[in-house]
């Protein structure tokens, strides 16, 4: 999972070099897509005038990557930005985005989602081709094959860059590249260009906004959040398969690539998990859907009370994301709603830090108890989801080390089974508490009198959505098989390796301090 943005207006009105104001754009909706990743950040910025790129990525937060001086000098009347959840390669500088090539002609990218063969199309791209790759970010390789379809095999030449053409490239890839993927590119000298999976399994949306002096500017980006916060009216969800390209005169182009019987399969977990609650996804309101999804689980948690299972005396929800979820939980129960988990804004969400040490460490460091509200209760607890069952563990331990008497946790998703390949870093399936234990067990384990599931039809109702991605939990990949497993056993050793080197850097730090401190 990552954060995307693009913005573009017309180069007529980009005053001289000191134009930067489509990167600053960028950089303020990266601060609403941080949640989306944190481990790098990058904005690219294209300038018509001076004909040249400019870029600015590296490892950390937004904030810590940016600053006034490094922004004003990303000058151009385009940007795209990227905020890195590392899935796909490692956590290495080479592998930060936006991802740029100057030849054939200029072309820089940023994507969100997973390309599951792109080993195989790399193998291709190195020995048909003889391009040589610097990264091991799948984009790298749809970067490269998407310039090589526009050209159709020719020099650049005038009409290169025609709709058309970048109509046939898109449709190439599309064909030829399986997994979630949502794109922003920069192509120098054209305009940008953005275009969604044929599944949509990544979200992707379109704003616009009428400036003062008439002229028009788009925003691209994953989550309307960005586009409330910079001021853009919310047009539309880019639809699966569609291409939109805006042209230096800050025209809007768009074709409908997919093939109408391709099934549309938005991913169900950005509603239970992965986008801000203020964001709207295929045209729910992600509050909206928490809501329900909470009044789904207290269908069932009533269905446990009236069968004598269960007798909770306050609804509390896990922050943040599960309190609108317990808020309408605690609605359609009767019983009173309570906050008795207060989060540490400044540690980073456990689920996607990446070892489990760090994740341990996390939900050590990220909740604090408010004893009166737990002590003496029964309560039932609201998570959005249960991955490794650790987190579940530790912080029905946390309330009943400060006096719960009993816990019932109601999760907003089904048990999760299996892994995720369209650009969610799920743990290998091996280490999902779901694939170990029943239900019960799962509870027994975890010191819970009883965890209650949302089963997909729930997941349905609550989304307004008959077809979306529930793979992660039933199994059925929308984009197909093959490759997953070679994907998956790429993935597993690129977690071993990656959890190998922060151990080694880890240990290296410790020495070092040992023998400062000596
Ligand atoms: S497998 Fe799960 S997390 Fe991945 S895209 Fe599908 S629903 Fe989303």
């Amino acid at each position: 999972m990552c954060g995307v943005i693009g913005i573009a207006g017309s180069a007529k009105s980009a005053k001289s070099g000191a134009e930067y104001r489509a990167a600053y754009e960028a950089y303020r909706g990266l601060l609403t897509l941080q949640h989306r990743g944190q481990d790098a950040a990058g904005i690219l910025s294209y300038d018509d005038l001076s004909k040249m790129f400019y870029q600015k990525r590296d490892l950390g937060l937004v904030a810590q990557v940016f600053d006034r001086d490094n922004i004003e000098n990303l000058t151009g009347q385009m940007a795209i930005g990227h905020t890195r959840y590392a899935t796909t390669g490692g956590n290495s500088r080479r592998d930060i985005q936006p991802l740029l090539t100057g030849a054939p002609f200029g072309l820089g990218m940023v994507h969100n989602g997973n390309i599951v063969n792109h080993k195989m199309l790399a193998q291709k791209l190195t020995a048909d081709l003889k391009r040589q790759l610097l990264t091991e970010n799948d984009l790298e390789v749809l970067l490269y094959y998407w310039s090589h379809y526009l050209l159709g095999g020719r020099d650049v030449h005038k009409d290169s860059f025609s709709f058309e053409n970048m109509q046939r490239a898109t449709e190439m890839i599309f064909e030829n590249f399986r997994g979630g993927y949502a794109v922003i590119g920069l192509v120098a000298q054209s305009g940008m260009v953005a275009f969604r999976d044929p599944h949509g399994l990544r979200p992707l949306v379109l704003g616009r906004r009428t400036e003062e002096n008439g002229e028009t500017r788009y925003c691209v980006t994953s989550e309307t959040v960005a586009l409330n916060y910079l001021g853009y009216d919310f047009m539309r969800d880019i639809r699966p398969g569609e291409l939109i390209f805006i042209d230096l005169d800050g025209r809007l182009h768009s074709a409908d690539l997919a093939e109408s019987r391709t099934p549309k399969t938005p991913c169900a977990f950005e509603w239970i998990y992965f986008s801000a609650a203020e964001s709207t996804i295929e045209k729910e309101s992600v509050y909206k859907v928490r809501l329900r999804l909470g009044t789904q689980l207290g269908i069932k948690a009533r269905a446990a009370i009236e069968a004598g299972e269960i007798s909770p005396d306050v609804v509390m929800p896990v922050p943040d994301t599960s309190r609108s979820a317990a808020i309408a939980a605690a609605d359609l129960l009767g019983l009173p709603y309570r906050e008795g988990l207060i989060k540490n804004r400044y540690v980073h969400r456990s689920f996607i830090l990446n070892t489990q040490e760090e994740r341990e460490d996390a939900v050590h460091l990220k909740l604090s108890p408010i004893k009166s509200e737990i002590e003496g209760k029964n309560i039932l607890l609201i998570d959005d989801s249960v991955v490794r069952g650790t987190t579940s563990k530790r912080i029905i331990s946390l309330l009943k080390k400060n006096g719960a008497k009993e816990i019932v946790l109601g999760v907003t998703s089904p048990p999760l089974r299996y892994g995720c390949f369209y650009g969610i870093d799920f743990p290998d399936p091996a280490e999902l508490v779901a694939n170990e234990k029943t239900v019960e067990d799962i509870a027994d384990w975890a010191g819970a009198r009883k965890f209650i599931y949302l089963d997909e039809s729930d997941l349905k109702i609550a989304a307004a959505k008959s077809s979306m991605c529930m793979a992660c939990m039933n199994g059925k990949y929308p984009a197909g098989k093959e490759d997953i497993a070679a994907f998956a056993a790429q993935r597993k050793a690129e977690r071993l390796r990656n959890s190998a080197e922060k151990t080694a850097t880890a240990k290296t730090e410790k020495k070092g301090k040992k023998e400062r401190y000596a």
